[in-house]
């Protein structure tokens, strides 16, 4: 019976690699270096069915979304696995079946970007694999360590050789995860399908020889099986790993390894028998036409190739009793390493068993292959996998590998190489070009853009002279470009900006505001505080919302909704009314203590309902929000008390937060240096700014970046309490704080951070540029929204002001009350170019705590 297995057609698409990896025809060549195809989670070759996970966050980053350079679909981009409760356990993994085995030998891993809406990526990860599906091996490279570096952004792939290769039925990305991080990943392995079959051998374990004072190794050190009583059993190891050794022992094609690192050797004087024994051990019966062994041959050093081998061979239980032996021809000195061929002469198997004799002191082995039927089924002699002729005579034991097929092959492949080198050189040549010619339009372009800024600062620094004198930017320029027509088409403008084109897929979304009246209610704010995008087409309300909902999460119980009581209406969002609510028996339903007005039974609560006609998506993000609330438990956090989601509506119980949103509050308000009531004083308005600190500290030691920190989004309770909210949505009542992309999202561009605009990264660093932004709205009582003399544009032009950082970028100004060192050493430090250099929120909450320290003293 044949047993060939072509290689998948994709696999042969990807040729490309052999250009960079022309070893292939040069002896002693590394097959690692050329069996490097992708094996199909990009291209979607691997079927989803043969992608699964620990777990998912949810429903739209199941595991099917793990592709890498794979954005689309109707998943958030891609997978994300839940979050754990112990921190770096590995429980968490993708799994991608491979639906046979294959030799493996570069992985590749990108985190979650969704077109700027994400930033969840696992910095390190580590690889476990299986051929049978049961016995599962956890990778290590050639010095033992397990952990591989990973992403450091989201959008970047990061390629990774797996130094040793392995071989592979099953493969498991495992993220190293922590408790309060979304970790996401996209994955894909390279390499070719191992058509050996070969599931393991069974060696004696390798002998150290001391060569001139020298110590030399040849244990077999990528092993992958046990070892038990000086024998390797169960693995694969050195001898399948498609790299076999030079001439001399003692150097290796492996960069920093000790001598004799490539072979597996053997000293005859512990095997009294002469022979060394090894069992090899297939998939399934095959018929076997030979086998290759690659043996040093330094006869100087005591180092021959085996001088007889014989095997034996097993389909069922027993070995059968006729051997086939074999005896290479002499050899002598002159020959280095090399592959020695044995034929096994059709012969039916499962296991083979050889013994090959000694053919002097020492044996070395490197790499051993076989060919059954008429293909070599190591991959790692790719190329003589075609096989010989139809009309080839049965293998010839002094038949060598280097025949005329080869050399056809070598002569195509260079033809090959020859012809994507040319095409390459075209390519770059062009690229040069380009470059040159779009370094010249742009130097145009910034001194066009830069001149229209200082005519528009000018402008409204005329209006606002608070605004210009913290900007301090007036026109110095003699090009002054009148506005054109297009003037008010902000993603035009953006586009323009330098930084623009480093992001052009991102910002290439903007579209003018109001230019999409059509779009739905909801869509108007999806996206911007959420860790993930919303989007899940296969979302079922019944099925997921309970598996959502229902987790090992407590603080998300299901409280029965007959139980609440309408008071009033509390406000409008997003998903749809807030009431406030009695609770009856909630305070023993969650068996705590709770302060709360009402009496012992019963307390007042905010319902939050998702509307009754809200689309999936909308779904999608409530329950996702309360995912996100249910996890989080601080003074400064407004904390979610239970759910009702058996049925629609949807509910999230929150604690009651008495005066509403902080931006109204504080509108109500006016400055006195000794407050009253709805008059508020300077110490009482840094308080407020100190627990939003502390909150945010909170969150940031999750790594929890909230994306839409603003007065708007934090909610004021008796005493002055503030608690931030809104981890999903912002509300129509401040659709002017943002600004819309694609009809579908908009973004509070007022508070986001330059890199956030232009690069769409949410980071800790961009929530501290927003604090200073909510500070900035808290010192001047939210009486005007921050740049409020700037169009949505010219903010955005602004934004690549802060960029540039020649010092045209204009600044909030300093609000009348707040003390010159909250200004220049805080508020400003929010706000500094370089994310790194801004302060962390543990910084802030300190220095705000001075702040109110020094007020006290001072009054
Ligand atoms: P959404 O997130 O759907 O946009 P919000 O959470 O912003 O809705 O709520 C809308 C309004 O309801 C808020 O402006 C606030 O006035 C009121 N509200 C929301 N939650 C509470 C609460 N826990 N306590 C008191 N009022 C609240």
């Amino acid at each position: 019976m044949e047993a060939f297995t072509p290689l998948r057609p994709h696999a042969k698409t990807h040729l490309v690699f052999l250009f960079f990896y022309p070893c292939l025809s040069v002896n002693p060549c590394v097959f690692t270096e050329t069996c490097r195809y992708p094996l199909g989670m990009s291209s979607g070759q691997i079927q989803d069915e043969d992608i699964s996970a620990s777990s998912q966050w949810s429903e739209s980053t199941a595991a099917r979304f793990g592709r890498l350079d794979s954005d689309n679909g109707d998943g958030d981009g891609a997978w994300c696995p839940d979050i754990v409760s112990e921190p770096d356990d590995f429980r968490e993994y993708l799994q991608v079946d491979l639906r046979s085995l294959h030799f493996i030998t570069l992985v590749g891993t990108q985190g979650r970007h969704a077109n700027g809406m994400g930033n969840e990526f696992a910095q390190r990860y580590r690889i476990k694999y299986s051929r049978d599906g049961k016995n599962w091996v956890g990778w290590r490279d050639r010095s033992g360590r397990q952990v591989i570096e990973g992403n450091k952004n989201a959008y970047d792939a990061v390629l990774k050789d797996l130094e040793p290769p392995i071989v592979a039925h099953f493969v498991r990305f495992m993220p190293i995860t922590d408790p309060s991080m979304i970790v996401c990943m996209r994955v894909e392995l390279y390499g070719c399908e191992w058509l050996d079959g070969l599931m393991s051998y069974s060696i004696p374990d390798g002998h150290q020889m001391i060569y001139r004072g020298l110590d030399v190794f040849f244990n077999d050190s990528v092993y992958d099986g046990t070892l038990a009583e000086s024998r390797l059993t169960k693995g694969l190891g050195q001898l399948t790993d498609g790299t076999w050794g030079l001439d001399d022992f003692l150097h290796s094609h492996i960069h920093g390894v000790w001598p004799g690192y490539d072979y597996v050797g053997w000293s005859n004087k512990t095997f009294p028998k002469g022979y060394v024994e090894m069992i090899f051990d297939f998939d399934h019966i095959r018929n076997f036409t030979s086998m290759k062994v690659h043996c040093n041959n330094m006869v100087s050093r005591g180092v021959r190739v085996f001088r007889q081998v014989t095997c034996y061979f097993r389909s069922g239980s027993d070995w059968e009793a006729d051997p086939v032996t074999f005896r290479p021809p002499g050899d002598d000195m002159s020959h280095g390493a090399h592959f020695v061929p044995v034929p096994l002469r059709d012969r039916t198997a499962r296991s083979i068993k050889c013994r090959f004799h000694f053919g002097d002191q020492w044996m070395l082995f490197s790499e051993v292959a076989f060919q059954s039927g008429s293909a070599v089924y190591n991959t790692s002699l790719l190329s003589h996998k075609q096989g010989p002729p139809a009309n080839t005579p049965p293998d010839d034991p002094t038949h060598k590998v280097d025949d005329s097929s080869t050399r056809i092959l070598i002569g195509c492949l260079v033809a090959i190489i020859a012809i994507l080198s040319t095409i390459i050189v075209i390519i770059l040549w062009r690229q040069v070009w380009l470059k040159m010619l779009e370094k010249a339009s742009r130097r145009l372009l910034d001194d066009e853009l830069t001149a229209r800024l200082a005519v528009q600062t000018q402008a409204f620094s005329l209006h606002h002279s608070s605004l210009s004198s913290v900007g301090g930017s007036t026109s110095m320029y003699e090009r002054v470009y009148p506005l054109r027509a297009d003037y008010q088409e902000p993603s035009r403008l953006i586009r323009k900006l330098p930084e623009f084109a480093q992001s052009s897929e991102h910002l290439g979304k903007l579209r003018q505001p109001g230019g999409s009246d059509s779009a739905p209610h909801y869509a108007e704010a999806d996206i911007i505080s959420l860790q993930e995008s919303s989007d899940s087409s296969t979302y079922s309300i019944t099925a997921v919302n309970m598996s959502l909902i229902t987790g090992a999460d407590s603080s998300m119980r299901e409280f029965p909704r007959e139980k609440l009581t309408f008071k009033e209406k509390l406000g409008e969002g997003q998903f749809g009314e807030v009431h406030l609510c009695e609770a009856e028996g909630l305070r023993d339903f969650l068996d705590e203590e709770l302060s709360a007005e009402g009496n012992q039974e019963s307390l007042l609560v905010a319902v939050k309902k998702l509307r009754e006609d809200a689309n999936k998506n909308a779904r999608n993000d409530f329950l996702k929000e309360i995912r996100i609330m249910s996890r989080l438990r601080d003074p400064n956090i407004v904390r979610l008390l239970a759910v009702c989601v058996d049925k629609d509506p949807l509910c999230m119980i929150t604690e009651y937060m008495e005066n509403g949103d902080l931006n109204q509050f504080l509108v109500q308000c006016e400055f006195c240096p000794s407050c009253d009531f709805l008059f508020c004083s300077y110490t009482q308005l840094i308080g407020m700014a100190v627990q939003i600190a502390s909150g945010m500290k909170y969150l940031s030691s999750l790594n929890f970046v909230h994306r839409d920190l603003a007065t708007r989004n934090c909610l004021v309770g008796k005493n002055y309490t503030i608690k931030i909210a809104d981890f999903g949505m912002s509300r129509n009542l401040y659709r002017g704080d943002y600004y819309r992309i694609q009809g579908r999202a908009v973004l509070p561009i007022r508070w986001m951070s330059w890199e956030s605009i232009l690069l769409g990264k949410f980071t800790m660093a961009s929530d501290v540029w927003a604090f200073g932004v909510t500070l900035w709205e808290i010192l001047t009582l939210c009486k005007e929204q921050p740049y409020s003399q700037l169009s949505d544009e010219q903010v955005i032009e602004n934004t690549g002001e802060f960029f540039r950082n020649q010092g045209k970028q204009v600044y909030l100004p300093k609000p009348l009350c707040c003390p010159d060192g909250v200004y220049s050493d805080l508020m400003l430090s929010c706000w500094r170019r370089n994310a790194k250099e801004r302060p962390s929120f543990q910084e802030i909450h300190t220095q705000l705590m001075e702040s109110v320290a020094e007020q006290m003293g001072d009054a």
